[in-house]
């Protein structure tokens, strides 16, 4: 449920609602808005009494969350959550742009990436270190090395990183290097992981898992925020269909259903939901169209003869044509006055 206090209720007053919470044995999470402050009321599914709370001092209303996941609702947090990556915020009308190769391969490589995509105009650069590939054949990602060069990257751009941590024991060490922590889509439901980034103070940036519906990808933010991190960025990043044209099926309907649904940050991946690079920037433009807060766009230097990924990896050039027509679809959406949640 949500304790909705009065605009003029005192710190005193919801400090006390907060204490008698957790008498309750219930958790609360403090939501201080522009305008109020809204209490959530977390337990283990025992119903709670509205009773406990109305009359407290300070207190306007008590409302039930009528969702599975509450603190990632919109009821509980009405606003749009504003996200940091970096210095750059992201949400409510600002966008980032993410670009770089799918895993760090060598130093030439990422360094030569870094420099494009910063040229390209993006606000951030992507880079797995550690790569949770479907073969295990496949190239595992340069590890602990990766990030070093990853940081080196940073110190020569100042763009933001963005790394995929693969494993609870990892969220450290990848923090200690990441601006930003990054959830596979085949790690979207392991629980472990996602309470260890929860108690991580990096913002996180979560991919929808490839099976995963939009209840199952908002209960894993919510395993998130449970832990004390606000700080989340959605990712949709194609679902799998019986569709075989393409790696993937971008769910373009999941970017306005999940800003109805939710207030954290929404960005769309158009180049793992669609796996061939000729589609990427059509997708992209849908992306930004249909609301998203951003793109994660894989870009190589040399895509033929990437370690992975390469099929679906821009050229730079590419990459600063498709920064420009995001951004032109962006500034339509803004002249027009077109909000990028859908009115209800
Ligand atoms: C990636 O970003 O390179 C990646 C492995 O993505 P996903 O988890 O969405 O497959
Ligand atoms: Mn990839």
């Amino acid at each position: 449920m949500m304790i909705i206090m009065r605009a003029s209720a005192s710190r005193e007053e919801v400090e006390n609602v907060i204490s008698r919470i957790k008498s309750l044995e219930l958790d609360a999470h403090l939501s201080d808005g522009a305008e109020r402050t809204v209490i959530g009321v977390v337990g283990d599914g025992r119903p709670v009494e509205v009773s406990h709370f109305v009359r407290l001092p300070g207190v306007d209303s008590v409302v039930p969350i009528s969702k599975p996941y509450k603190l990632a609702s919109r009821e509980f947090y009405p606003e749009n959550s504003l996200v940091p990556i970096g210095e750059h915020l992201v949400g409510n009308g600002s966008r980032v742009i993410i670009g770089g190769p799918c895993a760090v391969e060598n130093r030439e490589q990422i360094l030569e990436s870094a420099l494009a995509v910063k040229d390209a105009g993006a606000q951030a650069l992507r880079g797995g270190a550690f790569k949770p590939r479907t073969s295990p054949y496949s190239f595992q990602g340069m590890g602990e090395e990766g990030l070093k060069l990853l940081a080196e990257a940073r110190d020569l751009t100042g763009l933001p990183i963005v790394t995929e941590v693969t494993s609870p024991e990892l969220v450290g060490l990848v923090a200690d290097y990441a601006d930003v922590l990054q959830i596979g889509a085949r790690n979207m439901q392991n629980y472990a992981l996602l309470k260890a980034v929860g108690l991580s103070k990096r913002t996180v940036l979560l991919k929808r898992g490839m099976s995963a519906t939009i209840n199952d990808f908002l209960m894993a933010a919510e395993y998130i925020l449970s832990k004390g991190n606000k700080n989340i960025i959605l990712c949709e990043r194609g679902i799998r269909t019986f569709e075989t044209a393409t790696r993937n099926t971008t769910d373009i309907n999941a970017i306005p259903v999940l800003k109805i649904l939710t207030h954290l940050p929404v960005i769309l991946d158009p180049s793992h939901s669609t796996g061939d690079w000729r589609l990427v920037s059509a997708l992209a433009r849908a992306g930004i169209a249909a609301g998203a807060d951003g793109l994660i766009v894989e870009v190589h230097p040399d895509p033929v003869n990437a370690l992975s990924d390469g099929a679906q990896s821009l050229k730079p050039k590419r990459f600063t044509e498709l920064v420009k027509e995001a951004n032109a679809i962006a500034d339509v959406l803004k002249s027009a006055n077109i909000p990028t949640t859908p009115r209800q």
